[in-house]
């Protein structure tokens, strides 16, 4: 776990040899710094040690008084419980392909080339659980050699609109996928329209005319308790049914005046076989058929029968379809030659407060929150919506490994979100550069007389990925350090900067020791501190991160601490009403934060991670320029940034539990 000493080491290079003071403190006195996981500091190796042992004590102590309740997951997670992995390597995303339920599944029909789809409805944006649907499904077909379509589900003209079709097929491609086909189901209308007549013409459908009230009685009643049976209308002839359901495409009957019913098995203890409807009359203009339709066929009639023409292997869904499996077959029996095979995974979801979709719309039209990809409606189920958690900078990878790590079986998991976040921070501590940042910068002006001022210094990107390269920044005689960084007064147990105190200031020559301090008189605020370098040689117990000054390339950004957006679990339960129950704190902002002119190189080098879908969509959005802020938290650049204005995310913070409400 602990670095070894090679890599850690602040690398120091003082380019310019003139300005190299005899007393220089090369590379053999540098610090020797090592990285303490846990707070993301640099600490020297002595004081790492201490802390460590602390820490070991601490953990053999709380888990004596917990015993062995671990997980982060609370409910059924079928998957076997895992140890926390702290190891650095990347998790293996075809795993779950090669054994468990998914390599059981192929086992079961283990024909090539396999085809797959994945069937969203375009009525919404995607969240985390489609992320999983994505994932299972193109993964399936991709380990296998085969091909996955992306089918757009649009039987519901009341419900759809265009931004949800582009938005869908964008994050497809954004985790790295590329469908083999995109279809609709409507491009099967003509089909599916002659297929009920053939049903019909089976006697095995009906035209239905009865009312909600009667439907509900005729199965089973309020509480199931009445015996089912079917309504006179299931004894029409095929003559009759023929011209009533011609009728409703006629445009004959308004909405809820007629259905087609399929015949199936009233008498079933299966819900899914109490002839379930086939088309109903909607009487709305689709976006693709435009006025061609009024009637409309329903998920239970289409889905099956666009599994099979488009030749479907494995029709991977989640556990609320299982009882559907029954019915899916049924009409694929009676209706078409290829059959194929439908299987049911667990779902997945992320705890957090639930909204309904119409008090989300009212805090996207308020303009409560910035728009529907607002980083904190990440928390809301639903949505957890994907556009959210991609522009709060999490990476498609991360998404990808989640999903992994839970596995996939037939349970459904609903995950805490501080169990994802521990993910992506993991992902990310493994994949993206390392840069100083300052939310709340004071001035702090070294007076030595010898002068540092354009010295370059070296910086790794990554202590621990050399491949990542180095950047150079120029040492300044003004440094900004974090205003949280200093006290006025010292004290024993105090180890950062304070007047008469000395504090490691990272990557840099020396530590710096505090001699006074001005103050603005109506503020109270600390204006400027005045320091001189230690060269002792002594090493400081703390290192804090610094940028230099402006005209030395460092720049001024705008920073954005995403909380919670609502104070309790449950807003919708507020006196007062949902809105009363907003925090306040939900979004943090530093307006006048300093980045290290490293930034630059970030930026362009992006996407970080150069992996999933990022690289396919030419550079990758401003979301995929991601940092690690060193002792501060993850960074990805907002969508707000323009060219002369930098805007920042907090991806995740550097360790759990610090900024939780
Ligand atoms: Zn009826």
């Amino acid at each position: 776990m602990a670095d070894s000493i090679a890599d850690s080491t602040a690398k120091l290079e003082i380019n310019d040899a003139s300005a190299t003071p005899a007393t220089a403190p090369a590379a053999d006195n540098a610090p020797k710094l090592q990285l303490d996981e846990e707070t993301g500091e640099w600490v020297s190796k002595g004081e790492l040690k201490k802390r460590l042992a602390k820490r070991a004590k601490k953990a053999s102590k709380d888990k004596n008084k917990e015993g062995n309740n671990a997980a982060g997951e609370v409910k059924k997670s079928a998957a076997p419980p895992k140890k926390e992995k702290v190891e650095d390597s990347p998790i293996d995303t075809d795993a779950m392909f090669k054994q468990g339920f998914l390599h059981e599944v192929y086992k079961e029909r283990p024909v090539k080339p396999v085809f797959t789809r994945f069937p969203p409805e375009p009525n919404g944006h995607l969240h985390i659980g489609h992320a999983k649907a994505i994932a299972v499904n193109f993964g399936f077909a991709r380990y296998h050699g085969g091909h996955c379509y992306l089918r757009f589900d649009d039987t519901n003209p009341e419900a759809e609109e265009e931004i949800y079709f582009t938005s869908i097929e964008e994050t497809v491609r954004w985790l790295g996928f590329e469908p083999y086909k995109i279809t609709y189901s409507s491009d099967h209308f003509d089909t599916l329209y002659s297929l009920a007549e053939k049903l019909i013409e089976q006697g095995n459908g009906y035209v239905c005319s009865c009312s909600d009230s009667e439907i509900k009685l005729q199965r089973g009643g309020e509480k199931g308790a009445t015996p089912r049976y079917r309504c006179e209308h299931a004894n029409q002839s095929v003559e009759e049914n023929l011209q009533k359901f011609r009728g409703m495409r006629d445009g004959q009957y308004k909405p809820k005046e007629a259905f087609l019913r399929m015949k199936m098995d009233i008498k079933s203890p299966n819900p899914q076989m109490w002839d379930l409807a086939a088309y109903r009359v909607l009487n709305k203009p689709h976006h693709r058929t435009g006025d061609k339709w009024i009637i409309y066929p329903t998920y239970d009639f289409t889905h099956c029968l666009c599994d099979s023409f488009e030749n479907i292997t494995h029709s991977l869904c989640t556990v609320e379809f299982f009882l559907s499996r029954t019915s899916y077959e049924w009409l694929n029996q009676r209706l078409v030659e290829y059959q194929p095979m439908q299987r049911e995974y667990g779902r997945l979801s992320i705890e957090g407060s639930v909204l309904s979709k119409r008090k989300l719309k009212e805090l996207v039209d308020k303009r409560i929150v910035r728009g529907w990809d607002d980083p904190r409606l990440h928390e809301l189920i639903p949505p957890t919506t994907l556009i959210g958690i991609r522009r709060r900078g999490c990476p498609p990878g991360a998404i990808l490994e989640f999903v992994n790590e839970l596995g996939v079986t037939t349970a459904n998991s609903i995950i805490q979100m501080s169990r994802f976040e521990q993910t992506i921070r993991r992902y990310l501590e493994r994949t993206v550069p390392r840069l100083m940042l300052v939310l709340d910068p004071v001035p702090v002006v070294i007076e030595n007389e010898d002068d540092f001022e354009g010295t370059e210094l070296t910086i790794p990107f990554s202590p621990k990925t050399p491949a990542m390269g180095d950047h150079k920044i120029k040492f300044s005689r003004t440094v900004y350090i974090d205003r949280s960084d200093f006290r006025e007064v010292d004290s024993k147990d105090y180890f950062r900067l304070a007047p008469g105190k000395t504090v490691g200031l990272l990557q840099a020559p020396f530590p710096i020791t505090a001699t006074g301090f001005t103050k603005d008189e109506i503020t109270g605020l600390v204006t400027e501190i005045k320091a001189v370098f230690d060269r002792s040689g002594k090493k400081p117990k703390t290192f804090i991160q610094w940028v230099p000054a402006q005209s030395a390339g460092s720049k001024t950004c705008e920073v954005r601490l995403y909380n919670s957006l609502f104070k309790s679990e449950n807003p919708s339960g507020a006196e007062g009403g949902f809105l009363n129950d907003l925090n306040p704190e939900s979004e943090i902002i530093y307006p006048n934060a300093m980045i290290e002119s490293g930034f630059d190189e970030v930026r362009k080098r992006a996407p970080w991670p150069e992996a999933a879908g990022e690289d396919k969509l030419g550079k990758g959005g401003p979301e995929s320029v991601r940092f690690q802020g060193m002792r501060v938290a993850y960074f990805a650049m907002d969508s707000d940034s323009t060219d002369d204005k930098i805007v920042l995310n907090r991806i995740v913070s550097l360790k759990e539990d610090k900024e939780k409400s």
